[in-house]
């Protein structure tokens, strides 16, 4: 099931800074997963089998696009938190 790994936990989350479960970065960008989740948990379990499972091939593609350009800069992380969370208050009802 697509929840299966939901509560396995990451104790430390390079954006963040802190411990995260599987289920917040399956779903860290407005509902799909974390750019950086390929290269976060492939030492925990076999998560690329896992979201091929379970994933559209749109967003399986995605993934692997985000996966293969690599980590974006720290400002360019920053800008994006920034705009995900402009984007978030948007849509707050
Ligand atoms: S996948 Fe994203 S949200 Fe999850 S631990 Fe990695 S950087 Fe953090």
């Amino acid at each position: 099931m697509l929840n299966d790994h939901d509560q396995d936990l990451l104790l430390h989350c390079r954006r963040l800074g802190h411990e995260v479960t599987f289920g917040y970065c399956r779903r860290e960008t407005f509902g799909k997963p974390c750019r950086l989740i390929l290269d976060c948990w492939w030492e925990q379990f076999d998560v690329r089998a896992f979201l091929q499972a379970h994933l559209s091939e749109a967003d399986m593609a995605q993934v692997e696009r985000a996966s293969a350009a690599g980590p974006p800069s720290k400002l360019l992380s920053l800008v994006e938190m920034i705009q995900q969370a402009k984007d978030a208050l948007k849509h707050k009802p």
